[in-house]
């Protein structure tokens, strides 16, 4: 092929990609064939919201009317008393906005009800990956990668230094301080999210320990979440009776979004699990463990290969510096 049908090609290329428009001033909205979308963003004139995931941060501009989300994240904002008339779907059932635009969700692997969503229009798909993991956990299956022509992808830890230890070593480390912390007479504390790393965290002592679960309120809120979605985890509210005695006896492990003072004549030694922990220090914690609900960078790495989008647009974290790796991987991509 000579260079200039190569250029033209290229051309037509970007014509067909350019039915998607960023609009730049309204966090992250786009304009798909003339459907405004806006994504974990706040909504703008008809616009269809879509909400990935019930972290707190990607609900603070919840709409009650034109939202799309999945069904276990409607059902997590209505526990935690959010409330509104919006459209959920099930993964992998397309929804029909137009006769030639349909959307879908797929697992992102995050927390419980994460989704990607999947936009089809004339032949070109975008793909939005909200806050993703593509590693399996004890709780949640791993997102697969998933074809797009623009793929928009978080890059939370999208610098190679956010390389991650295999998650069965960070368990087997995270095992091994709960019996040291236990043998010598404390009460080994995890102050982790509410939803997604405290069940994590809640389902790694059921599997490999015969110790009791105590978590706070509002972990147990969420728990409750998973159980009905199929994921039976054993645990003591510190609002039962049962568990403010196993708490006050103190052989357990406390699982809670804050650090409280526990009633318990035992000392509490306090750990904190987050992607972060494999950069900082956190000196105001008796442990860190390097533990994250997001892909580190050879994941989004892996992730963006196997997609093999035309266009790759990085949000979040290290954008700028993500994209620019995978420009040198010649992969056409910007930060938003
Ligand atoms: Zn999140």
């Amino acid at each position: 092929m000579d260079r200039e049908s190569v250029k033209s090609i290229e051309y037509l290329e970007i014509l067909r990609l350019s039915r998607v428009k960023i609009l730049r001033e309204h966090g992250l909205a786009l304009d798909v064939g003339g459907v405004k979308f806006v994504f974990d963003s706040k909504p703008i004139d008809n616009s269809i919201q879509l909400i990935s995931h019930a972290h707190l941060d990607h609900v603070d501009t919840l709409s009650q009317m034109n939202v799309i989300m999945t069904n276990e994240t409607s059902s997590i904002l209505k526990s935690i008393g959010r409330r509104g008339n919006w459209t959920t779907i099930d993964y992998g059932i397309g929804l029909i906005i137009l006769d030639d635009l349909k959307i879908f969700a797929e697992s992102s692997g995050h927390v419980l009800g994460s989704a990607q969503f999947i936009i089809d229009t004339d032949g070109l798909r975008l793909v939005y990956t909200g806050d993703l993991n593509i590693y399996d956990s004890l709780v949640h299956e791993g997102a697969k990668p998933v074809d797009s022509d623009i793929l928009i992808i978080e890059s939370t830890y999208g610098e190679p230094s956010y390389r991650f230890p295999s998650r069965e070593k960070i368990y087997a480390n995270i095992v091994k301080w709960i019996l040291k912390t236990v043998n010598s007479g404390q009460i080994p504390a995890f102050k982790v999210y509410s939803l997604g790393k405290s069940q994590e965290i809640i389902q790694l002592i059921n599997a490999y320990l015969d110790i009791p679960v105590v978590v706070s309120q509002s972990v147990a809120r969420i728990s409750e979440k998973y159980r009905e979605y199929g994921k039976p985890l054993e645990y003591l509210s510190i609002n039962s009776i049962e568990g403010l005695e196993v708490l006050r006896h103190g052989e357990c492990v406390y699982v809670s979004s804050f650090r409280d003072e526990l009633p318990s004549r035992k000392k509490t030694r306090w750990a904190v699990a987050t992607g972060w922990a494999i950069r900082y220090r956190y000196s105001s914690y008796d442990m860190a463990f390097p533990l994250s609900g997001h892909s580190d960078y050879d994941g989004l790495i892996k992730y963006v290969e196997e997609s093999s989008p035309k266009q790759v647009y990085t949000i979040h974290g290290f954008a700028k510096e993500f994209s620019r790796h995978l420009v040198r991987r010649g992969i056409r991509a910007s930060p938003l």
